[in-house]
């Protein structure tokens, strides 16, 4: 069989938007005279400083409206990773004398996991990972069931970022309010799709990454409701209240704000518009390609998340045939690195190893078209094919180990690790 990729893309089709996106060419613009006319630092006392200044309190004012928080609760950091570190450890470390455990799930983005794991090892926090269903779906009694005196903290994710599952936040945070105890989520796929009212969601902290929507990379948010106990893990001067000591990246900061306000003024249109992209997406691969299965919940999904597994081949190979057809993809998270093999989350929902190899994250963004994902529809099924057919993996009617009818997590016991 010939190499199905082999001719000439029709177009670059970018559909990795939960990796990263496009800043935004309103965002440049706003964030231009930031650069090299009103550079001043902040902090200093000079007009050219004052601009700069003014700029960073309308970006948290902006910030704080759309999350409908306080502009003194909204913090800036340097992305979506930093915000989390700083969430789990600044309360861990303040929750000290309290207590030590920490509730999470299995599922988290390494930024929550692998801080958790390094708060179990280097200062003796117990951590609980509670399991998520077949869909990768937690369930709010078993978070409240997980609750022992000790634990000063539950972070479950807004929504998942390889399988777009969407959390029940709100009735979380409940659970975690009645019981005296902190609650984060991690907002970074959520924001731009979902709406972020904190006290809607009811949480402490929630963190964002202006990457995700269109804003520039190295620029995130971690909102701290007021009273919030936190230790600052970056310690030097004043800025953000003293809570994360470093000069303003104001041009970043700027363009956060400007993206922000952009995506929630035209949320309803563009996740109406971006729901029907993804269900043509995944009704087209479900209805052309054999031996698939959708990952994540059928419908508590982000609006523009359409992953799959496919039996018999490997996601990677799969990436490269995509590229070579000119569509960018994923075959999970970006930040997990081959060597780690299947994806947490994947073997999280119950696939076993080998069948979560063969999975295909496509996320759709503000710049795709009905066109884009016809394109792909006529590409992927040929492609998966071709690979199928030098796999010593697959044979016909292969199921996909590990989506039966069998809840995966549902009725597991929680995994506690010290
Ligand atoms: N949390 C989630 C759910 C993410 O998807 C990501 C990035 O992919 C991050 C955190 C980290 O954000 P950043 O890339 O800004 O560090």
């Amino acid at each position: 069989m010939e190499n199905p990729s082999t001719p000439a893309p029709r177009q670059p089709v970018y559909l990795d938007h939960a990796a990263t996106t496009a800043v935004d060419p309103r965002v440049v613009e706003a964030m231009l005279p930031y650069f090299s006319v009103a550079y001043g630092n902040p902090s200093s006392l000079y007009r050219l400083a004052a601009e700069a200044k003014n700029a960073v309190d309308r970006s948290r004012t902006t910030v704080a409206e759309i999350l409908g928080a306080r502009p003194g609760e909204i913090l800036f950091t340097s992305c979506g990773t930093e915000s989390d570190n700083l969430a789990l450890r600044g309360a861990a470390l303040a929750a000290r004398a309290r207590g030590n455990h920490i509730i999470t799930t299995p599922i988290e983005h390494h930024a929550v996991i692998n801080t958790c794991e390094q708060l179990a090892q280097a200062l003796g926090c117990e951590v609980t990972y509670v399991p998520v269903d077949r869909h990768g779906l937690v369930d709010p009694d078993a978070i409240g069931r997980a609750i022992t005196p000790r634990t000063v903290l539950i972070s479950v994710m807004y929504a998942n970022n390889e399988i777009g599952t969407i959390e029940p936040i709100a009735a979380i945070s409940r659970i975690a309010r009645r019981r005296g105890i902190l609650m984060h989520t991690d907002a970074v796929q959520a924001a731009g799709s979902l709406p972020l009212d904190v006290d809607t969601l009811g949480v402490d902290m929630l963190s964002l990454s202006g990457h995700k929507f269109y804003a520039p990379k190295g620029v995130g948010v971690l909102y701290v409701r007021r009273g919030t106990p936190l230790l600052p893990t970056q310690t030097g001067g004043a800025q953000e209240g003293g809570r994360r000591a470093g000069t303003e990246n104001v041009p970043a900061i700027v363009g956060l704000a400007t993206a922000l306000r952009l995506a929630y003024d035209h949320l309803e249109d563009e996740v109406t518009r971006l729901q029907m992209l993804r269900d043509r997406l995944i009704a087209g691969v479900l209805g052309r390609i054999p031996d698939t299965v959708l990952t994540g919940h059928p419908s508590q999904r982000l609006a523009n998340n359409a992953s799959f597994v496919f039996a018999g081949i490997e996601g990677e190979s799969l990436l490269l045939q995509l590229d070579l057809a000119g569509v960018a993809a994923s075959s999970g998270s970006a930040c997990a690195s081959s060597e780690e093999g299947a994806s947490h989350v994947l073997t999280a929902i119950g696939l076993d190893t080998v069948a979560a190899r063969g999975s295909l994250r496509l996320s759709l963004g503000r710049e795709n078209t009905a066109a884009d994902v016809d394109y792909v529809l006529d590409v992927l099924p040929g492609i998966v094919e071709w690979l199928r057919a030098m796999s010593p993996l697959y044979a016909a009617g292969s199921a996909v180990a590990g989506t039966g009818t069998t809840p995966s997590g549902a009725s597991a016991a929680p995994t506690t690790g010290a």
